[in-house]
């Protein structure tokens, strides 16, 4: 958080509130149990005024989340998107990372969640980028965890629920502490599952390769869904399937795509180079594309951005 962040309003049920009236009590459920679900959602600056990557899906993964977990939020779909572009231009920002909440309150202790008030926010932050500005050129360096991403029928990985990222927290310091930017999580079968913030694609012998939607233990990201119409677009073959570990380390690329991370081209898996070592042709083709139509230069034919004013 900055000092521009910190001056700046979150939606609150239903009113934009300062920054820090924001707050919530020690002994609200979520603090204890992790029972909260968010949306991270980029709006960019673009020729056009700002506008909002996949809004509306980001919203509905939301209310996806929630429904999981017996959650129901009191607005409709509709109404957070509006929110959404409201506070943008509320905290006059011409890029931003929005970050909607809904989260289980103050009331009980006990586990059952039900009880407690479902509060939702919107807040936004001046984000850069999260694997750095070199990452989407040079690439990154990863690992793979020695943690695995949760086992089927234990978490639900399609909720994107808080208490989902004390995993992601191990993987992403155990990466850190050995030195990495980013540990790549293999499901409870030993298959690739994802990154503690990204999605994973491999490019191997022409074809693109990337964990199954529905039965890899991810979530299925929205970035992943547009870096696969891209592909698609670009009469590339993108295969969704169960992957082995070591197809990392025979891949001619590999890269990421999250909110945060974009499209982030990986240089190495567990000290072996990815290829050449570098960014690859079919990342960069996909990157560009995806960088062209957020800047306008190539129709946004799929729709996926909304404009704020
Ligand atoms: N997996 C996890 C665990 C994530 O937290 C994210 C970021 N939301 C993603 C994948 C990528 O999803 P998206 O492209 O929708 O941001």
């Amino acid at each position: 958080m900055n000092q521009k962040d910190e001056k700046s309003k979150i939606w609150f049920n239903g009113d934009f509130i300062n920054w820090w009236d924001a707050k919530i009590h020690v002994m609200s459920h979520v603090v204890h149990y992790g029972s909260c679900f968010f949306e991270g959602i980029r709006c960019y600056k673009t020729p056009k005024g700002p506008a909002i990557l996949r809004l509306e899906d980001h919203i509905k993964r939301l209310f996806d989340s929630a429904r999981i977990y017996h959650a129901e939020i009191p607005y409709s779909i509709d109404e957070i998107v509006s929110v959404c572009k409201e506070i943008v231009k509320v905290n006059n920002m011409e890029s931003a990372y929005i970050r909607p909440i809904a989260l289980r309150g103050y009331n009980t202790l006990g586990v059952d969640p039900l009880k407690c008030p479902f509060d939702l926010y919107v807040a936004t932050l001046d984000w850069g980028r999260y694997l750095g500005e070199e990452a989407l050129e040079q690439g990154v360096d990863v690992c793979v965890s020695s943690w695995n991403r949760f086992r089927p029928n234990t978490l639900p990985s399609l909720a994107k629920a808080g208490g989902n990222y004390i995993n992601s927290q191990l993987i992403k310091m155990e990466a850190m502490r050995k030195g990495y930017s980013e540990g790549i999580a293999l499901d409870a079968n030993g298959y690739i599952s994802e990154g503690s913030g990204e999605n994973i694609f491999i490019v191997r012998n022409g074809k693109i390769y990337t964990p199954t939607a529905y039965g890899s233990s991810i979530l299925p990201g929205l970035t992943r869904d547009m870096a696969i119409e891209i592909a698609k677009l670009l009469d590339y073959e993108v295969v969704e399937t169960s992957i082995q570990r070591e197809v990392l380390y025979v891949a001619d690329e590999v890269f990421f795509t999250g909110t945060a991370a974009e499209i982030t081209p990986v240089r190495s898996v567990d000290n072996l180079k990815v290829g050449v070592g570098k960014r690859g042709p079919v990342t960069e083709k996909i990157q560009k594309y995806f960088f062209d139509l957020i800047d306008l230069k190539v129709e946004d034919k799929f729709g996926w951005l909304d404009f704020v004013k």
